[in-house]
């Protein structure tokens, strides 16, 4: 089955919202087996939206649509798509009272009048019901046969729409289509390899030329990032189970390559990997921030569960704050700088001892623009882990501007608790 996508909203022609529905339409969709042929975005206004939706259906028989629906735009997506499908819109009593529940049941006796338009549906609409939120998704098809979906725009609302009603109606689509050719729907499929601690070129020499590993149907792509590189295998148009078989070869064919570089297998945060490692030993872990100035402590507590392991952090910018608070000494700060190992060293140590930790990471360094020493240029870095009795600190002159070098800092100091806590350091 083919068919296009189309995102309503103002703020994403602008570039203020990141289109996420798109991602999110295209990967699901994509997985499902629907052949996913274009995108496009429109902003809030009629004509455009008018417009697209019929260029759309001009070339394909499915069109997902996101935004829009909210009481504030005066549901132009809905009008918009009733004009084009020729459909007058009715008013719904039943949407109107599960609206004004809605309401109830937040503490609010009236509902605002300009939630009333949305209960207005197009005639022969098959109403989405939205437990996420207020606008409720439509299924609309013409005489053709061509269907058009209306999501909300709201992520959350659009995924929970996505996944519990418009997926299961596109899936038993495909599957009767399917039934009549005896054969089993194609799928377009994907598992990711997550790498750090190497840079692409490097990782390039390790991997080879997929193309002697790898199945004939799965592809690999190679995804870059501050954190690392994220190699993305990708199975194209086979039967589900086939493409869960390929793709499981080409993962058993690829990791052995990669050795300590790769981290996880899926989508999981390298602070969730560290977090695991250390709750298997039921070690508690301890941070202490100069430059990275608490991405650490956003990383872990990121994690749903991290308060099994992290205690906390100290973010020791100040270098009062290193002496006071973690101990470090008045003659290591003296002797060899705020941005040194010796420094590093004994803020790991003393995070571990204030925070009452098994395991302690600390990051200092200098991430610019300005504040580089001879010696010490912008994007230099000392992160030291204590691990139980051992305490061991590496540097790096890390790349890029101020935003990367900390982002950069707080990814190679999981990492490196990571590799000292397994032993492949
Ligand atoms: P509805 O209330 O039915 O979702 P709507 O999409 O027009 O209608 P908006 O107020 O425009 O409502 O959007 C709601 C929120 O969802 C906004 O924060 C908006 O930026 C965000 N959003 C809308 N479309 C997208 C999209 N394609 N990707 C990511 N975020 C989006
Ligand atoms: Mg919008």
């Amino acid at each position: 089955m083919d068919g296009e996508l189309l995102t309503v909203g103002t703020e994403l022609v602008l570039g203020l919202t990141v289109d996420t529905n798109a991602a999110d339409l295209g990967r699901a969709l994509a997985a499902a087996g629907v052949r996913v042929l274009r995108r496009t975005s429109v902003p809030d206004d009629l004509a455009p939206i008018r417009d697209a939706v019929r260029s759309a259906l001009g070339r394909t028989g499915l069109l997902i649509v996101s935004g829009g629906l909210g009481p504030t735009r005066d549901d132009i997506t809905k009008r918009a798509v009733a004009e084009v499908l020729g459909k007058p819109l009715h008013h719904d009593p039943a949407i109107l009272a599960h609206l004004e529940d809605l309401y109830r049941r937040r503490g609010i006796a009236r509902m605002p009048d300009a939630n009333r338009s949305q209960a207005d549906v197009p005639e022969g609409a098959t109403v989405l019901e939205n437990r996420w939120g207020t606008a409720p998704g439509l299924w609309l098809e013409d005489k053709e046969g061509r269907v058009v979906v209306l999501l909300p725009g709201v992520p959350a609302e659009m995924r929970g729409l996505l996944e519990h009603e418009v997926l299961p109606r596109l899936r038993k689509g495909i599957a009767d289509a399917d039934a009549k050719t005896q054969g089993s729907a194609p799928v377009v499929r994907s598992r990711m390899l997550r790498t750090t601690g190497i840079a692409e070129s490097a990782l390039a020499d390790l991997v080879g030329d997929p193309a002697r590993f790898l199945p004939p149907s799965v592809t690999l792509a190679w995804l870059p990032s501050f954190d690392g590189t994220d190699l993305r295998l990708t199975a194209w148009r086979l039967p589900g189970a086939e493409a869960d078989a390929a793709l499981e070869a080409g993962v058993q064919a690829l990791r052995p390559k990669l050795g300590a570089v790769c981290y996880a297998d899926g989508e999981t945060d390298l602070a969730a990997v560290v977090l695991d490692l250390l709750a298997d030993k039921g070690a508690r872990l301890a941070t202490a921030e100069s430059c990275t100035g608490g991405l650490l402590g956003e990383r872990l507590t990121n994690i749903p569960g991290s308060s099994r392991v992290y205690r906390g952090g100290v973010v020791a910018y100040d270098n009062d704050v290193k002496l006071h608070l973690l101990g470090v000494s008045s003659e290591t700060l003296a002797a060899h700088g705020a941005v040194s190992e010796a420094v590093a060293r004994e803020m790991a140590a003393g995070a571990a001892r204030v925070l009452d930790a098994d395991a302690a990471l600390a990051v200092t360094g200098i991430a610019g623009p300005t504040g580089a020493a001879p010696g010490k240029p912008v994007g230099t870095v000392w992160i030291a882990v204590r691990w139980r009795d051992q305490l061991r600190a590496f540097t790096h002159v890390l790349p890029g501007g101020r935003d990367a070098v900390r982002r950069r800092a707080a990814q190679w100091a999981l990492d490196y608790l990571r590799r000292v806590v397994t032993g492949v350091v």
